[in-house]
């Protein structure tokens, strides 16, 4: 049974008076480097360049400033860059300034368990990894609140690389729902596997599948298109706070048959079969290897298929009906 930590085992001293590097700006950089602040840590956001990031960090009432320059006199470095860059960033900023022991801190563990960044043997290295987007994380904190996270040590040089990891978790107020441990290669595998086959890729090809096949049997692009992808949200939605058993009570008996049904039969033994097939993909390398070189040639892939879904039936029918729903969504 999974060890799970909530505010009353995690304390913010072992990260009190520390100073703080969080590296990027982005989803989770602004969300994390505001919430450590909240919980009254010393942070400093280092960037690589003048830009966005850095307008909204000011803006924010952050002074950032240069990488090497936010590494030099830190006793912990956040690395809240994209994962793809992580690498050089290492390599090139926080390697040659950083402080002899710092502690280094991933959001996930891709770089490290890919052996991307080998970590000097006298630093801790450990992992907050959050369960949501970068917005949520922030929003969540100011109303009170937290999203999970996955905590793991792979360096626990000190003795208290947990004891900071769950620091860390209080501090973007991840504790006050739970913090989940885990390691670098559960966090880092499961997590590509799960948004290659539902979170991301499963539930949009689903929802491609289920539109298109309407459309091509003559039914009108909306009715379709609110079947088949804007309802899944009110689904999920009570999947979320009550469970599948949840869901299944909560539909009409017609729903619960056929979807006990026919689900099984769409996604079927075959289908498990490829859901295999991906994860061991993963958990062998062969998708990071992969990945890696896609992005090294300025990702066609991921490019070409922004331009395919942006064009496609089903994003006009979502555009046509953005006010309406909007419209129709309960008022703040
Ligand atoms: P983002 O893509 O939002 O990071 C953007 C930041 O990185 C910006 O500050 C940006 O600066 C900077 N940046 C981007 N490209 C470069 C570059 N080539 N050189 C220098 N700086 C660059 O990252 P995320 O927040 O999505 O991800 C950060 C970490 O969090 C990753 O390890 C990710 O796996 C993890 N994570 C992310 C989640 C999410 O919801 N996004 C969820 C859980 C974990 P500028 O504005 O100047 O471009
Ligand atoms: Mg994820
Ligand atoms: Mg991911």
């Amino acid at each position: 049974i999974a060890k799970i930590y909530t505010d009353k085992d995690a304390s913010l001293d072992a990260l009190k008076g520390k100073k703080i590097a969080v590296l990027g700006y982005g989803n989770q950089g602004r969300a994390w480097a505001l919430n450590l602040r909240d919980s009254g840590l010393d942070v400093t956001v280092g960037l690589e360049r003048q830009g966005k990031s850095w307008e909204k960090a000011t803006k924010d009432g952050f002074t950032p400033v240069k990488t090497d320059e936010a590494v030099r006199n830190a006793e912990v470095i956040i690395f809240l860059v994209p994962d793809m860059i992580q690498r050089t960033i290492w390599l090139e900023k926080v390697k040659p300034n950083m402080k002899k022991g710092a502690d280094l801190v991933f959001a996930h563990g891709f770089n490290i368990h890919f052996r991307m960044i080998e970590p000097p043997a006298d630093s801790d290295v450990y992992m907050v990894a959050p369960k949501g987007p970068g917005d949520t994380v922030r929003d969540y904190y100011v109303a009170g609140g937290g999203v999970p996270v996955l905590v793991a040590a792979y360096q626990n040089v000190s003795g208290k690389a947990m004891e900071k990891a769950l620091a860390v978790a209080k501090g973007i107020g991840a504790t006050r729902s739970g913090a989940l441990e885990s390691s670098f290669k559960e966090e880092t595998e499961t997590d590509l596997v799960g948004e290659q086959t539902i979170l991301v890729g499963g539930i949009m090809e689903l929802m491609r599948a289920s539109f298109e096949t309407l459309v091509e049997m003559g039914y009108q692009p909306e009715v379709a298109y609110f079947e088949t992808i804007n309802e899944v949200k009110m689904i999920v939605d009570i999947i979320h706070s009550k469970g599948l058993s949840g869901m299944l009570r909560a539909v009409s008996d017609t729903a619960k048959y056929g979807g006990m049904t026919v689900g099984k039969k769409v996604i079927n033994e075959d289908v498990r079969k490829r859901i295999r097939e991906a994860a061991e993909r993963v958990r062998d390398g062969q998708f990071a290897s992969e990945w890696v070189e896609e992005y090294n040639r300025g990702m066609p892939t991921v490019v070409n298929g922004l331009k395919e879904v942006d064009n496609s039936l089903e994003q006009k029918v979502a555009n046509e009906l953005r006010d309406l729903i909007e419209r129709g969504k309960p008022k703040k």
